[in-house]
């Protein structure tokens, strides 16, 4: 019988997001790898035990998770009836729509059919009546935008969702949904974007829309999937995701290529008496418009190395410097 740490709420930050009322935890947990039908569940219980017990409260899912598709959802429902029950409304659940689920038209993208039955499978999976925040997963070229917002504001309306995001739209896309939810009043709190050191585009492209406008990211694979940790400094081992047969989305090659760029990443963070990750962690949570970093691990330990990042957030001028010079060259 799980019973959570006392001491949970204890070294845990927790931002405000955007000028909503609701915080999350700075760091969050993602189903997006290590919660499938292909993963062992009584490690997947240790992680979300350990996740909890940090003080993470924020857990992302989204209908395709797995593989198979959906399973994390179920495996994370299975968790919560059997271990959460009594702290439901100390987490903050959140799932998606958008990837492909399901055969035919219906079973991906943001029209109002997929988007309301996709919330109703998730929550049949999860086990729960309502999910604590809804994103539409990806912008669908093929439906009015307006269609998308509406859906998911039905969602609020119908108890179904508490808050509503949106993930990897564009700047001006996401200019255009912040005004259709002001003026539907959505409770709208967040973008979902990539963001990490390799990967920097939000910079230019949204997180100035956000600043504007006063909203917040939750950020996603802030480790390049593991590439900024030490995981890979002497070589690929055998349970990472860069060797796994049912993951194709993290190659060896870009271990590869970006390894002498980590090893010299690497040394900035031992300077500053940092695992690197601990430091790419730190890196992300420095702008002010990043309210939570989604983080994966594939076990406890991660996590507990992971949350030692809050213990040395701030830069220095000249770190900061010399990170941007790294990945310029
Ligand atoms: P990360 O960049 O945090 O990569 C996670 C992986 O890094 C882990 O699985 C583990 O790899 C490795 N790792 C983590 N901590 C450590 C550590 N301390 N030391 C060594 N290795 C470590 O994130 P993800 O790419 O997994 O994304 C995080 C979450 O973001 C997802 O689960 C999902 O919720 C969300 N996401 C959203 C997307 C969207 O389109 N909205 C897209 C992608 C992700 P290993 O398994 O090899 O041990």
């Amino acid at each position: 019988m799980y019973e959570a740490s006392n001491a949970r709420y204890d070294g845990m930050l927790y931002k405000r997001v955007g000028n909503s009322g609701l915080k999350l935890s700075a760091l969050a947990l993602g189903f997006w790898h290590n919660f499938g039908s292909v993963d062992p569940f009584e490690k997947q219980k240790a992680i979300v035990h350990e996740a909890f017990d940090l003080g993470i409260t924020y857990f992302d899912l989204a209908n395709n998770y797995g593989p198979t598709p959906g399973s994390a959802e179920e495996n994370f429902g299975r968790i919560l009836a059997e271990d959460f029950k009594s702290y439901r409304d100390e987490m903050i659940i959140a799932s998606k729509a958008g990837y492909q689920m399901w055969p035919g038209p219906y079973g991906e993208w943001g029209s109002r059919k997929s988007i309301i039955a996709s919330a109703d499978q998730s929550l049949k999976r999860l086990g729960l009546d309502y999910v604590d925040i809804f994103y539409s997963h990806r912008p669908d070229p093929a439906t009015p935008l307006e269609e998308t917002a509406l859906a998911l504001d039905q969602l609020v309306r119908n108890g179904k969702a508490l808050y509503i995001g949106i993930s990897n739209y564009s700047g001006q896309q996401t200019q255009s949904m912040i005004k259709l939810f002001r003026d539907l009043k959505t409770p709208f709190v967040i973008h979902q974007p990539r963001y990490n050191m390799f990967n920097r585009e939000a910079e230019t492209d949204l997180f100035p829309i956000l600043h504007t406008e006063h909203q917040a990211a939750a950020v996603f694979s802030p480790l390049s999937q593991g590439l900024l940790t030490n995981k890979y400094l002497n070589g690929i081992p055998e349970d990472s995701r860069a060797n796994r047969t049912s993951s194709h989305f993290l190659e060896s090659k870009q271990v590869e290529e970006t390894i002498q760029t980590v090893r010299q990443l690497n040394e900035i963070a031992v300077s500053r008496d940092q695992s690197l990750a601990q430091m790419a962690l730190a890196w992300n949570l420095r702008v002010p418009e990043v309210a939570s970093v989604l983080i994966g691990a594939s076990r406890p330990e991660q996590l507990v190395d992971n949350v030692k990042a809050l213990d040395h957030l701030a830069f220095s001028d000249d770190e900061l410097k010399q990170i941007d010079q790294i990945l310029l060259r």
